[in-house]
């Protein structure tokens, strides 16, 4: 007999700078929780903003998740060749009037109070110097996270209109996000609690599409001595791709899982299969955000 479990997950990385500890515990919960249910796992860069972006560093990403025993399934997907699964999207709901043209700077709305309230909808904007937004899906005001339960969405940002391209001509983080994660037939996503405002959008993008939302699990954000993110912008050192026991096991444990200082002389692949064997939501930090030294 054989038993299927339907499980696939994913890590989802932008290649803006090589991995630093935050990034790696996403990725680490993401695989753990994979694994833990004999799922797949699988790497997708998602490289739709060129601004932000460093040469090489997916290349870098992809190198370092596999010096640390991350091995993923199947082929790694770059948002960049699905430019126009996003755009396809786009004039569809352009044509059927359910989105629109916007030509209002983030100025504008800002001194309009900070949400953005239809302004464009009727005015028949064309392409040029425009955004645009979806007429706003049914409002998520909440959802289920299974380390956190129901959380409860911001009500006038769940109204809003959002942006589905941006004016400067690139795609959208919560469009393409939604259209991957459908195409992939993702049913579990596991990232860090920096995207739990957003995700309302998201299942509100499903439901508009007709598709069942994935479950939601999301990781406690590492932040440094001051609160701030761990992030390429605020310098967060790269991890070290020649020796990554300190910092698996600095994940690990920041995770909820402490593993005794033996395991430092093991191999990346042996932490991993027990970790697997230990992952367990219960001892996961029910903090959004934990301070790290690392
Ligand atoms: N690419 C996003 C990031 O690096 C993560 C997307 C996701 O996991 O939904 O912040
Ligand atoms: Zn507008």
């Amino acid at each position: 007999m054989t038993s299927h479990t339907h499980y696939i997950g994913r890590f989802a990385p932008s290649p803006s700078g090589p991995l630093h500890f935050g990034s790696l515990v996403a990725a680490l919960g993401s695989y753990l929780d994979a694994r833990a249910h004999d799922g797949q796992w699988l790497v997708r860069i998602e490289d739709i903003d060129p601004p932000r972006e460093v040469a090489g560093a997916a290349s870098d990403i992809l190198q370092t998740l596999e010096a640390y025993g991350l091995h993923w399934d199947g082929a790694v997907r770059y948002q960049s060749d699905h430019l126009l699964d996003y755009q396809a999207q786009i004039d569809a709901w352009l044509a059927s009037g359910e989105a629109y043209y916007c030509t209002c700077t983030r100025k504008q709305i800002k001194a309009a109070g900070g949400i953005y309230l239809g302004t464009c909808r009727e005015k028949h904007h064309g392409p040029e110097q425009a955004a645009v937004r979806l007429k706003s899906p049914a409002a998520i005001l909440a959802f289920e996270d299974r380390l956190h339960g129901t959380l409860d969405m911001d009500a006038a940002l769940a109204r809003e209109d959002f942006t589905i391209k941006r004016r400067d001509g690139l795609y959208a983080y919560n469009l393409a996000v939604v259209l991957d994660d459908i195409d992939q037939g993702i049913t579990d996503v596991v990232r860090g609690a920096d995207l739990i405002m957003p995700t309302g959008r998201h299942i509100a993008l499903y439901q508009k599409l007709g598709k069942v939302a994935p479950r939601y699990l999301h990781l406690p954000l590492a932040v440094n001595a001051d609160g701030n993110k761990l992030s390429k912008q605020n310098h967060a050192p790269a991890i070290n791709r020649a020796d990554p026991m300190p910092a698996l096991l600095a994940a690990l444990a920041f995770l909820g899982m402490p593993f005794s200082p033996d395991w430092r002389s093991a191999k990346p692949g042996e932490l991993l299969a027990e970790a697997v064997k230990r992952w367990s939501i219960a001892t996961l930090p029910r903090e959004t955000e934990v301070k790290t030294a690392f």
